[in-house]
């Protein structure tokens, strides 16, 4: 029999409900799972905020422990409860708590934070969510057993921070290692390299590890668990009457990831697509009921109308470089980029023009490459100016390209607003078109948008 994998993100974790939700959860399934898990809200921008400290002030590394001990020490009494259990599962918290201390010391003495020990620090959020739920549910006499990355052969490619998994390397051992009837608890977020060192999956990545070990072990379904109802026309806190999307393809997931939709890891398709997997959603306030309020899966699944949904992102930002005849100037644009790609800024996307480029980056980028640019300008370009504070408005729908008059509704809606458009852009993939405005028209922009795609036959 296939085996379902199941994901509990960060927003599982964070009230006093939320691990008995799971336990019903896990109940509800009845069969063997394989379960991944992130770390419990907030614990990874804990971690990398206290590393930087630590390498100055070492006294930073025992309020550091201390905080992760009791705040587990909390969980543990919450959720167990025989004595003797729970003084076992103590310990065991103790030891990997140890564990983690050893790395911070190790920093604070070099007094550098190096790749590889970063990544392995930020991984103790999830393994400690790992042995935490896996102690939990033994208790609870639910067989449940740890299963870690390094142990079960989940290979990357080496990268630090930011790493993709081998599939060649992984597809065997991952397998075999998951083989038994038993729910295997896996902490998310990394692999190891070749080499043994722990690879982080970028941040939000334990999506990704989830759909990773879904592809290696050929499952029934990778089942995400959230605290919202699924995908949605809008997000229903701009747009209260929005509805919900049963059934969606992989592009239109991956492109509702990327331009804003917090639901899944804009690379949580990735792995899946292939084999057609589905990807179900389900939302953890109806614990223990096994019926998805979203699926993801091939085209010919999804439901048949075109647009899906309106979506909308904050952290864009642009910078734009301006210089008379930019656009038919070789070599600038890989200039910037590469520049850019040495300093680990991600470039969203490019629109240029004759006297302009025009860089899409991440909005905690911005800064950084502004910084670069002016201390290396390319001699070509006479001012650099950076754009923060707009937002980017997305439609997705597979094939939304040969919609008949897309364009001119979606400027139409938004000019007659009065709203100003910054940038358009239709047919950089067949599915999403955008545009941008600033931050402080977006609210107004999609709610537009929304009425004039989703609310009236148009
Ligand atoms: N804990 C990691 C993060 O916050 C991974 C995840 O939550 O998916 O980025
Ligand atoms: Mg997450």
């Amino acid at each position: 029999m296939k085996k379902i994998v199941v994901k509990f993100g960060g927003s599982n974790l964070k009230s006093k409900e939320d691990i008995q939700k799971i336990i019903k959860t896990i109940k509800g399934y009845n069969r063997p799972l394989v379960i991944v898990v992130s770390a419990f809200y907030g614990i990874t921008n804990f971690l990398t905020e206290g590393l930087e400290t630590v390498r100055r002030d070492d006294k930073h590394i025992t309020s550091m422990i201390d905080f992760l001990k009791s705040m587990k020490k909390e969980t543990l009494d919450e959720n167990i409860s025989d004595a003797t259990t729970r003084e076992i599962a103590y310990n065991l918290i103790q030891k990997r708590l140890e564990e983690l201390e050893k790395y911070l010391l190790g920093i604070h003495y070099i007094g550098e934070i190096p790749d590889f020990v970063e990544d392995k620090v930020l991984s103790y959020g999830e393994k400690l969510s790992s042995l935490i739920l896996s102690l939990i549910l033994k208790s609870h006499g639910i067989d449940a057993v740890e299963a870690m990355p390094e142990d079960i052969g989940l290979v990357t490619d080496g990268a630090f921070r930011n790493a993709s998994i081998d599939f060649e390397k992984s597809r065997e051992p991952v397998c075999k290692a998951l083989s038994e009837d038993k729910i295997y608890i896996i902490p998310g977020f990394y692999g190891v390299s070749n080499d043994g060192k722990v690879n982080l999956l970028g941040r939000g990545g334990s999506d990704y590890s989830a759909a990773a070990i879904t592809s290696c072990i050929d499952g029934e379904s990778l089942d995400v668990w959230k605290d919202v109802n699924g995908y949605m026309s809008a997000d229903p806190r701009l747009v209260p009457h929005a509805v919900r999307i049963n059934k969606l393809s992989y592009n239109e997931a991956a492109e509702l990831s990327y331009f804003g939709a917090k639901i899944l890891h804009p690379r949580t398709v990735e792995p899946l697509l292939q084999s057609e997997i589905p990807v179900r959603i389900f939302n953890i306030n109806n614990a223990g009921i096994i019926e998805p309020l979203s699926i993801i899966g091939n085209e010919e699944q999804s439901e048949k109308r075109t647009l899906k949904s309106v979506t909308y992102s904050d952290s864009f930002a642009i910078l734009r470089l301006e210089g008379a005849g930019v656009g038919i100037k070789e070599g600038i644009l890989a200039k910037v980029t590469s520049m850019f790609d040495d300093n680990r800024i991600n470039i969203k996307s490019v629109v240029t023009s004759q006297t302009a480029i025009n860089i899409y980056l991440e909005s905690p980028d911005l800064g950084r490459a502004l910084k670069l640019l002016k201390s290396n300008t390319p001699h070509t370009i006479t001012s650099v100016i950076p754009y923060d504070n707009l937002s980017i408005i997305a439609l997705v729908g597979d094939d939304l390209i040969h919609s008949h008059g897309l364009a001119y509704k979606m400027i139409g809606a938004v000019a007659e607003q009065g709203i100003d458009l910054r940038i358009v852009s239709i047919g950089a993939s067949d599915s999403a078109a955008y545009c941008v405005v600033d931050r402080n028209n977006k609210e107004e922009a999609v709610r537009v948008i929304h009425k004039t795609f989703f609310e009236k036959r148009n």
